[in-house]
């Protein structure tokens, strides 16, 4: 058997010892791409590459195979080698491995779709059969996932199932990546791509060279494992920690998610004992709409060198459950269903009520009572965890009070309370979950009507005596506002008191987030900018939509630049702004128009598919470009504004970077004015009058571009 090894090249250091990796590789392959359905005759695998946990690269490539001996199948050579190296590794990573593509027949459009794609695994899997070889796989369940066979002495973790599930994506990883592709996924949290940026998914890469195509493959294969080592296997070890809280297999928690993990908790506890489903009967309810959080309108308005408080309350949806034994096993218990000290706060029955006749959903609560008898099984699962948090948040303080705190213990510690947090904030709202085995619209409505009824009170509390504080904005379980002149001798006694109160009245303990020095506030739910007080001028922006990630890159520099600008500088607006107008028109025509390629880089709309392209109605331009681009969905597409009429979309708009000469200048202009417009507006300006001065500008830019 040939064993070329290429491992000369080192440009990452990769290396990691700790057991969540210890013995392990990554694997990646390529093969000829295809559309629709798999047949043999479609494709070959022509490379693959492993890295391992300590830095070792194998790249194998089909050319090595044709030299040695022409007359066997040189992809028949080259697969016995993967398996030979796969099979090695008692544990290998990979990233979207495990898929398979699912064909359906459409009866109302009459074709046949296919919809996902088919993984490493699968191919692998076909090409093993196809050859004759013993293949290490098994489809699974419903023909949706391939495997490694029942009874397999290795494992396999598919990294993209890890990387996409919201408790990581979002709360650990704040949401860097917009999607879960490779090249999205290593971008935003190693800061480093795909090989020279190719995708095998847009550019052919069979058309590079045999060196282009193994550097190709092995970048894959290195990103892999880099993530899987990431800040010290981070993500793998909140696994483990998930995985003892669920009472549930490490490798099964990788692939499932938060859903399975708390109905397999929720079943042993039943099976065990520790909770019963007796009396409470009709635990399982079909999904009803119920209320929200509460939100109070949002001020509108600059406010400069005025302090704003932003307060919140520490892990609130967690004690309104212990608070009240909130469980689908103790919800309306019948053991209980007379004892009025059961009952749920009358105030909260009311919030209710009213709440749902605002969202005008037609329906009524009369009463909701939990058990008195018997503690439910959330509260059980979140005393367990949150207590265990506790402890390790006390080790963290014990250890950073030694002489020499020991780094390694400090963020072991640091991991194990925050998978107990992570664990603890994500067990309530599966309730509202139709597909959670415990879905309970009752309880999902009785933990956010308490939620509601507290944010309520505590709003009424700071807006009187003594407190009389003057409230910007609040919403779920946070509050802003601003201390009144009077008040003003001793703001941070003042807010303690308050602190106090509502940890008194109100069972809630709450927390000083920020303190604004400058901010705006937009009239509008969750949208602020602000700059903290004694924070070095760090800017917090919630909810700009100029700045959402589907606006072109031009776009969203300059929004950030001129609210920057605003909200640091607020007295020197009048003069600042209208330059910074100027440099962003000078910007737009002579930098982000110079080429094809400054084009793509800055003008290109994005827009993530929600749907497979062909389930959009036929005007939609997401489902149009999204089909001309052949893009699945979960993909990211792009599109540019053109003067003229597209060829190939017939509208004034291409998928393509389009000339210079045919970027629609004002389209960009109007649109970095609407996303502006409001902020403008509520800091004084006078759009109408700055609006028509740019245009102007713009026409003598391009006019002296052209003479010059
Ligand atoms: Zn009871």
């Amino acid at each position: 058997m040939n064993k070329n090894i290429n491992s000369i090249e080192k440009p990452f250091k990769i290396e990691s010892y700790r057991d969540e990796v210890l013995n392990t590789a990554s694997i990646d392959m390529e093969w000829i791409p295809y559309r629709g359905k798999y047949l043999h005759s479609k494709t070959q695998i022509f490379a693959a590459a492993f890295c391992t946990n300590w830095g070792e690269r194998i790249v194998l490539h089909i050319s090595q195979y044709q030299k040695t001996n022409e007359s066997i199948n040189s992809e028949k050579a080259l697969i016995e080698d993967i398996l030979f190296y796969f099979n090695q590794f008692p544990l290998t990573f990979g990233w979207y491995t495990t898929g398979v593509a699912i064909g359906k027949y459409d009866p109302r459009k009459k074709v046949f779709q296919v919809k996902g794609r088919d993984s490493d695994f699968f191919i692998l899997h076909q090409r093993c059969l196809f050859h004759r070889i013993e293949s290490p796989f098994e489809i699974g369940y419903n023909g949706k996932y391939i495997t490694l066979k029942k009874g397999s002495k290795n494992k396999h973790i598919d990294l993209i199932k890890v990387f996409e599930k919201q408790v990581i994506k979002d709360y650990v990883l704040d949401g860097r990546y917009r999607t879960t592709s490779l090249d999205s996924v290593s971008s935003a949290i190693l800061e480093i791509s795909k090989y020279e940026g190719m995708d095998a998914g847009t550019t052919n890469i069979l058309q590079k060279s045999t060196k282009l195509q193994k550097k190709y493959v092995k970048r894959d294969a290195e990103l892999i494992m880099m993530l899987a080592q990431y800040r010290n296997c981070i993500v793998l070890r909140l696994m483990k920690i998930f995985s003892h809280y669920a009472k549930m297999d490490y490798y099964v928690v990788c692939h499932t998610s938060v859903s399975n993990w708390y109905s397999n908790k929720y079943e042993k506890m039943i099976e065990r004992g520790d909770c019963t489903l007796s009396y409470t009967p009709y635990y399982s309810l079909e999904k009803k709409e119920i209320g929200g959080g509460h939100h109070t309108r949002s001020q509108r308005g600059l406010f400069v060198n005025t302090l704003v408080y932003e307060l919140d309350a520490k892990g609130m949806y967690p004690t309104i459950v212990i608070n009240n034994n909130l469980s689908f096993d103790t919800l309306n218990c019948i053991c209980c269903k007379n004892t009025p000290s059961a009952y749920l706060d009358t105030e909260t029955i009311k919030v209710i009520n009213d709440n749902l006749m605002e969202q005008k959903i037609d329906r009524q609560v009369s009463n909701y009572w939990t058990c008195r008898k018997r503690k439910g099984a959330l509260c059980m699962i979140l005393e367990e965890v949150l207590t265990d948090r506790e402890k390790y948040l006390r080790l963290i303080k014990e250890e950073k009070s030694k002489p020499c705190p020991n780094n390694l213990l400090l963020e072991e510690f640091h991991n194990c309370q925050m998978g107990a947090k992570l664990f603890a904030n994500s067990g309530f709202g599966l309730f509202a979950n139709k597909y959670f085995k415990f879905s309970n619209y009752k309880v999902a409505e009785c933990i956010t009507g308490e939620g509601r009824r507290i944010h309520k009170q505590m709003e009424t509390l700071a807006s009187r005596e003594p407190f009389n504080f003057d409230i910007v904005f609040g919403f779920t379980d946070s509050i802003f506002f601003k201390i009144k002149e009077a008040n003003c001798q001793n703001p941070e006694q003042t807010i303690n008191q308050f602190i106090k109160q509502c940890k008194d009245k109100l069972g809630i303990t709450l927390e000083i987030k920020n303190v604004f020095k400058n901010s705006i506030f937009y009239g509008i739910n969750n949208r602020f900018v602000g700059v903290l007080d004694k924070e070095n001028d760090r800017i917090i922006i919630k909810g700009l939509d100029g700045l959402a990630e589907s606006n072109p890159l031009w776009i969203k520099k300059w929004v950030y630049e001129i609210i920057k600008q605003i909200i640091t500088k607020p007295d020197s607006r009048f003069e600042i702004i209208p330059k910074l107008l100027d440099d962003a028109v000078f910007d737009l025509v002579n930098n982000a128009c110079s080429s094809k390629n400054s084009i793509a880089e800055e003008l290109s709309y994005s827009q993530k598919l929600r749907m497979h392209p062909t389930e959009y109605v036929s005007s939609n331009r997401t489902g149009k470009v999204g089909r001309l681009m052949n893009k699945d969905k979960g993909e990211v597409i792009q599109w540019y504004e053109t003067k003229n009429i597209d060829k190939e979309t017939s509208e004034n708009y291409s998928t393509s970077a389009p000339d210079p000469e045919n970027v629609n200048l004002d389209h960009y202009i109007d649109r970095l004015f609407e996303k502006l417009k409001r902020t403008l507006e509520i800091t004084g300006f006078d759009v109408q009058e700055i609006k028509p001065e740019i245009s102007r500008k713009i026409l003598t830019m391009i006019n002296s571009k052209s003479l010059s």
